[in-house]
């Protein structure tokens, strides 16, 4: 196009025209883009980052948007234009915008929601901020021609800042009202003008004084090389390989360092913030200007801090899922703690894994990305080696070589066979515990169900009572002295017999929780002090909080939780920590289940004996020792990757292909089952049709076969890797097959879980 006046030009139809045209997501409903023309009114406002509210449907009817981009292009009359720009400032960047886009096409979820997703609410209001008056001085008015004295002052003060002052400024410098100001507008002698501005953002400094200790020879080299690609501003993704306790945190900290010292921001995620306040506080004592993004900030808070990160005044943003998405502007390096946690996994749509938003988002700014972990996942550690850009480098032994705890293992099906009655803690168990607390020193116990005895069963018919919505198990509390279900907080009070009338036989407890434990501690050591960790008693995180400390300060001795006390304790104090139930996670249906024993095996027993020599580890589990416990018990990572990645070579798991589960859902049992049969059916003809590179698995009862009163039928999509998945699902979407606007119809790409 040649003609200057672009925007009037008129082709042979009449219709096309070029001009500026604003590209939009809705923000609820749609799939897909739509164009909309700008009005002349709204030429400077219009941004791609911000909301618009744009005429949708028939009806034109007002709908909120993402303005995702701004471009000259023809467009024909039938266009419609732009009604309103919500936001005075961009919310994304176009950083952030691109990698919302790539969130969108891989994890399979509309544009619009993955765009909201990624600004926190309060940031969208823009709480916290508030409204500022400045006045400038009118051109051409003279001071000296001013008779009263106090619009004088105002002239004069005003004529010294061409920028403006604030009305409190004013009102207070020149002793006047807010009235007089208005009048001089109305004068003609002043102009006003309103700005939105933020208050302070929260402060989370706590400086601490420098460790005097010499880094080693590996940490050095390992930060001397991500500094280094930081500096080179190279994409690469850096497994920090190394048992709890190898410096790996010493080495975060140095090369966040680097890139800060070099006038650029640093993201260090963490799989969950109340379990970890321990790392955060460490960590966020040894820099300034930081920013820790958490559950218990109030939207206030969030707004301002997020504010503070995209003007470069916050440079070390700490947090969990969301920091991923912080407006930094000047980001050198992200750091993810623990890479492997499924606490990762957002499980709401955009379903996406932080960790692999942060390697897109690294790739995407051209830096470094560290991923830190004890046990890898399976794919990090599998891409290693395989894939450029990734590296591994090994932080190679505890520090000061500190040797990590012997693990015993204890069968539980023979333990019971020679110990008449209940006992949920082994001989030998009991025997390290005594030793431990006649050292004064203390444990930590740890299973993986909560409350009291898990389940109800009847003794005659073996029944067990279970939720009229999930169809799982009930799990009984006995503080309550009700059953719960852990999946859709359903309660009931406790019937006394069996649910079946031609049956009524009584009902007993059975399984093994928290609660249990805790009991048979307190028979069994009625001298020792006991607190119990887990999402029934720690409603809060306030709470966790004080039970941490307490434990931390001995002023108690026995800490029994369930898995989430095992991530990111450091206690010096701990001699010895039990495992008391290995085997609950190889009874669940999923293909990762090995791979989360080894975690879980490996993660508590680096709990044990931090400080000093000598740390016991029991692992107790009535499922006989299979390899994943047999190898965490020698904490040896390596061969376990080797053994467990051969079986899913074998049969096409994970790393070896990418997974989308699609999970179909009805009130009615048929209909759930009839409709994912024919949505299967039709995306295994589509797939075989066009030869996408995938191939279907089901429909099947999903494990957690009703949820909220909801049957779930579920099957997954299976490509030999991402490019390959994201081509297929880009395929079913575009051809209308995978509608994402459907309430009964869930895809979650990567998934981490498959109930
Ligand atoms: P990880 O993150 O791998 O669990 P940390 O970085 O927390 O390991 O290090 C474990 C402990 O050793 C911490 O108390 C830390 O301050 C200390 N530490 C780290 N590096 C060194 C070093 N080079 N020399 C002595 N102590 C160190
Ligand atoms: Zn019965």
């Amino acid at each position: 196009m040649t003609n200057q006046k672009q925007t009037t030009l008129w082709t042979e139809s009449g219709e096309v025209r070029v001009g500026p045209v604003a590209r939009v997501a809705m923000l609820a409903g749609v799939d897909g883009q739509f164009t909309y023309t700008i009005p002349d009114h709204l030429a400077g406002e219009v941004a791609a980052g911000k909301r618009v509210v744009v005429p949708f449907g028939r009806t034109a009817r007002p709908a909120a948007a993402f303005c995702v981009a701004v471009a000259r292009e023809p467009w024909t009359s039938t266009l419609r234009p732009v009604g309103e720009v919500v936001d005075e400032e961009r919310l994304l960047n176009d950083e952030l915008l691109e990698l919302g886009e790539w969130m969108s096409r891989y994890y399979c979820c509309r544009l619009g929601k993955a765009l909201s997703a990624m600004v926190p609410e309060a940031i969208r209001s823009q709480s916290g901020f508030r409204a500022v008056h400045t006045y400038r001085a009118n051109e051409g008015v003279d001071p000296s021609a001013v008779k009263s004295a106090k619009r004088r002052a105002v002239l004069t003060v005003l004529n010294e800042r061409a920028e403006g002052v604030s009305q409190d400024e004013l009102i207070e410098r020149c002793a006047v009202t807010r009235a007089l100001l208005t009048a001089m507008v109305k004068a003609g002698q002043i102009t006003g003008q309103v700005r939105k501005e933020p208050a302070p953002a929260p402060d989370f400094d706590r400086p601490a004084d420098e460790p005097t200790f010499d880094l080693n020879e590996a940490q050095r080299k390992a930060i001397e090389r991500i500094a280094s690609w930081a500096a080179e501003e190279v994409f690469r993704v850096v497994l920090l390989f190394g048992v709890s306790g190898s410096g790996k945190t010493e080495v975060y900290i140095r090369a966040m360092r680097s890139v800060l010292e070099r006038g650029r921001q640093a993201i260090l995620l963490v799989p969950e913030i109340a379990l970890t306040t321990q790392i955060v506080d460490r960590l966020a004592s040894r820099f300034r200007s930081v920013a820790v993004i958490h559950s218990g900030l109030t939207g206030v808070q969030r707004s301002l801090t997020w504010s503070a990160i995209a003007r470069g005044e916050k440079r070390v943003v700490i947090g969990t899922r969301s920091a991923v998405f912080a407006p930094c502007p000047n980001l050198g390096l992200i750091v993810v703690d623990e890479e492997q946690e499924g606490s990762y996994k957002n499980q709401q749509a955009p379903r996406f894994n932080t960790r692999d938003v942060a390697i897109k988002r690294a790739q995407l700014g051209s830096i470094p990305v560290v991923l830190g972990s004890a046990t890898p996942s399976l794919e990090t550690w599998y891409n290693c080696g395989r894939r450029p850009h990734f590296e591994r480098i090994a932080l190679a032994s505890r520090i000061e070589g500190l040797p990590l705890p012997a693990v015993e293992f204890v069968d539980m099906k023979l333990a019971q066979r020679e110990r008449p009655g209940l006992h949920l803690l082994s001989v030998r168990c009991e025997e390290l515990l005594r030793e431990t607390l006649s050292q004064g020193r203390q444990a930590v116990l740890l299973l993986n169900r909560r409350g009291y005895a898990s389940y109800l069963m009847c003794s005659r018919c073996r029944q067990a009572v279970v939720c009229p919505n999930c169809r799982v198990n009930m799990v009984f509390h006995q503080t309550t002295g009700q059953a719960m279900c852990h999946y859709c907080q359903a309660r009931m009070v406790v019937p006394a017999r069996c649910g079946d009338p031609s049956c009524a036989g009584a009902l007993v407890r059975w399984g093994m929780g928290t609660q249990r434990v805790e009991e048979e501690l307190r028979k069994k050591f009625p001298e020792a002090r006991i607190a119990r960790a887990d999402s029934d008693t720690m409603l809060r995180t306030s709470q966790y909080e004080d039970l941490l400390r307490a434990f931390s300060a001995h002023e108690t001795d026995v800490l029994v939780g369930t898995q989430m006390i095992a991530k990111g304790l450091d206690f010096p104090e701990v001699a010895f920590v039990g495992v008391v139930n290995a085997d609950t996670t190889l009874s669940m249906p999923d293909f990762r289940s090995a791979e989360r024993t080894f975690q879980l095996v490996t993660q508590v027993s680096g709990r044990a004996g931090r400080a000093e020599a000598g740390g016991r580890v029991v692992v107790q589990s009535l499922a006989g020792l299979t390899p994943a416990l047999r190898f965490a018990m020698k904490h040896d990572y390596e061969s376990f990757a080797r053994h467990e990645v051969e079986i899913r070579q074998r049969i096409g798991w994970p790393p070896f292909s990418r997974l989308a589960r699609i999970v179909v859902s009805d009130r009615s049992h048929d209909t759930a089952l009839h409709e994912a049969r024919q949505l299967a059916d039709a995306i295994r003809e589509h797939i075989g049709k066009h030869r996408l590179p995938a191939d279907v698995l089901g429909p099947q009862s999903a494990p957690l076969a009703r949820l909220r009163n909801m049957y779930r039928f579920d099957f997954l999509l299976r490509s030999p890797n991402a490019a390959r998945l994201m081509e297929t699902l880009d395929r079913l979407r575009g051809d209308g097959l995978l509608r994402l606007n459907a309430r009964n119809i869930l895809v979650d790409v990567d998934p981490v879980s498959l109930l």
